[in-house]
């Protein structure tokens, strides 16, 4: 039973799915023939994943809930007849000096960025095919330090080293797990950033422009499908990260 899929089409599970880099990473699988699952919160994703096509799949689940994303992932697996490409996009970010950050924020960000990654993978296990790929998406922060963003920063970082960990570990089944680490991308994420500070992070970006999101997705489809790349960070920053 392989849930009727074409022999080359993959399965994929995206978090995060239903805006932003996720949605473009959906689109990229779409395009290239792949299923697609993707997951998010918010009810709408139902209606993202219909507008995306008929093998797109909606499901709503927080990830920081280790039982909504266990059921989730087994719903995803149980209509696909298992995964081959797990993406841990769903991220949020909340700010502040290490002096005013409100505990709740630091305990949403780092359970959906970090811990949300955890609870995902570990569903997800029994259902990867060996050979599988999970594309962790990371952020610039989680390398360098940029004042005010310590939840954030420090979520990233975990992300950074829970897919060397994952790399090492998963390895004997051929699962490879990989950090893509966009920059400054155009999404609603970023449109809450001022243009004042827009234009100064600008400035510090060697290629002088903010990213697509398809531009990220083109890079996650890519990293998912090499078969020699694991426990890799590939920055997808218009030379952001080099500069820093
Ligand atoms: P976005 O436009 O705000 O989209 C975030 C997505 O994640 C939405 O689909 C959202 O849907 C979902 N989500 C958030 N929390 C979730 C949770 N707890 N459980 C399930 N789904 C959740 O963000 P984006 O800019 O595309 O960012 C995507 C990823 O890229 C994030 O991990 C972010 O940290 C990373 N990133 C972004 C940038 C950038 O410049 N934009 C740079 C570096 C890294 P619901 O709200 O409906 O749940």
């Amino acid at each position: 039973m392989n849930g009727g899929r074409d022999a080359r089409s993959r399965r994929w599970l995206i978090t995060g799915g239903s805006r932003g880099i996720g949605h473009a990473i959906a689109v990229r699988a779409v395009a290239g023939g792949d299923r697609v699952c993707i997951v998010a919160r918010s009810i709408e994703v139902h209606e993202v994943a219909a507008r995306l096509g008929r093998d797109v799949k909606g499901l709503v689940a927080d990830v920081s809930d280790a039982a909504a994303t266990r059921a989730a992932v087994a719903e995803a697996a149980l209509a696909f007849g298992g995964l081959d490409v797990i993406v841990n996009n769903a991220g949020l970010h909340r700010g502040g000096r290490i002096e005013t950050v409100e505990l709740d924020d630091w305990d949403a960000t780092l359970a959906t960025n970090l811990t949300g990654a955890f609870h995902v993978i570990r569903a997800a296990l029994a259902h990867l095919a060996d050979g599988s790929s999970i594309v962790n998406v990371g952020a610039v922060v989680g390398y360098r330090g940029f004042p005010g963003d310590s939840c954030y920063g420090a979520s990233k970082a975990g992300l950074a080293g829970l897919t060397q960990i994952l790399a090492a570990e998963l390895a004997p089944r051929g699962i490879r797990v990989n950090l893509v680490i966009p920059g400054f991308v155009v999404t609603e994420m970023t449109a809450a950033v001022s243009k004042r500070a827009r234009d100064r992070i600008i400035s510090t970006i060697p290629l002088g422009r903010m990213g697509t999101t398809e531009e990220i997705a083109e890079v996650c489809w890519w990293v998912a499908q090499s078969s020699y790349m694991t426990g890799s960070v590939i920055a997808t920053d218009g030379g952001l990260m080099g500069r820093l």
